[in-house]
């Protein structure tokens, strides 16, 4: 699954390409892909003019000029390429937006898991998807007043409760385990057992993940490609996820795999201890 560092180079991919074009032409081949009704979607986008692609976590916005936006999410292999060639459309490609310049906005998804829905711009804080997301790294909301509360309300390891994307947002499996890795958390320590010193360790290192990640394209562990085709080279400055059997970067000790929530969980067992 692409982690929000991918989502925000797709974002910044296709921003590029499609800003300020029309959408002249939809074809909706998958009517699953389509949350609400497909016939609806297909007449609001047509003929309206992408003003800009947003992000809210891991959800694609790409807003339209009639007060519009549709609410993209990848899931697992959803991708979208920019291309004038007839050839770049396949079996896999669901949903192809036709722009104003020749060029076509591709989405293509091998499993099917992605979604798109429709909906008012004004109203996307009560979308049901986006409203129960807790703020993410990068953001003015996320602050140690605004996560200290959400963090030690749980008795849950701090793997899981990290991962809870409503208590903050946007951090998925890869890079939950760099931040504890950094932060020399164990990823079973209890949430309500950090100290406020942990916490904001959480929050600074978080951020800088995210500003590392999204300055080299994001992580390629599965088949993530960007809108233009390029692929992201995160994975090279990982530090512990898919590292097992390594030696720690810091201190030389054997990295270890554990089930944490029945995640796959990376850790140094000696520069991680559980409080
Ligand atoms: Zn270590």
């Amino acid at each position: 699954m692409p982690e929000m560092p991918e989502v925000e180079t797709v974002r910044r991919g296709l921003n590029s390409y499609v800003k300020g074009h029309e959408i002249t032409h939809v074809e909706i081949r998958y009517n699953d892909l389509i949350t609400g009704d497909v016939n609806q979607f297909i007449e609001f986008v047509t003929g309206a003019t992408i003003t800009d692609v947003g992000r809210r976590a891991k959800f694609l916005l790409i807003h339209l000029d009639n007060g519009y936006t549709i609410i993209s999410h990848l899931r697992m292999e959803g991708k979208y390429r920019i291309s004038a060639d007839p050839n770049a459309i396949d079996k896999h490609s669901h949903a192809i937006f036709t722009l104003d310049n020749g060029q076509k906005m591709i989405y293509n998804d091998v499993r099917k898991f992605g979604r798109m829905q429709l909906w008012n711009t004004d109203d996307l804080k009560n979308n049901k998807s986006i409203q129960k997301l807790g703020p993410e790294p990068l953001s003015k909301e996320f602050t140690f007043e605004t996560l200290k509360p959400r963090i030690m309300r749980h008795h849950k390891d701090i793997k899981i409760v990290l991962l809870d994307q409503s208590v903050m947002s946007g951090l998925g499996n890869i890079y939950v385990d760099e931040v504890l890795w950094k932060a020399k958390l164990h990823p079973e320590t209890t949430a309500n057992h950090l100290s406020d010193k942990d916490i904001q360790n959480i929050i600074e290192l978080s951020n800088q993940e995210m500003e590392k990640a999204i300055a080299s394209g994001g992580s390629t562990i599965r088949s993530y490609i960007d809108a233009s085709g390029h692929k992201g080279n995160m994975q090279n400055s990982l530090k512990v996820y898919g590292k097992e059997g390594t030696p720690c970067p810091r201190c030389g000790t054997e990295i270890v795999k554990i089930k944490v929530g029945g995640r796959g969980t990376h850790f140094c067992p000696h520069c991680q201890v559980i409080k």
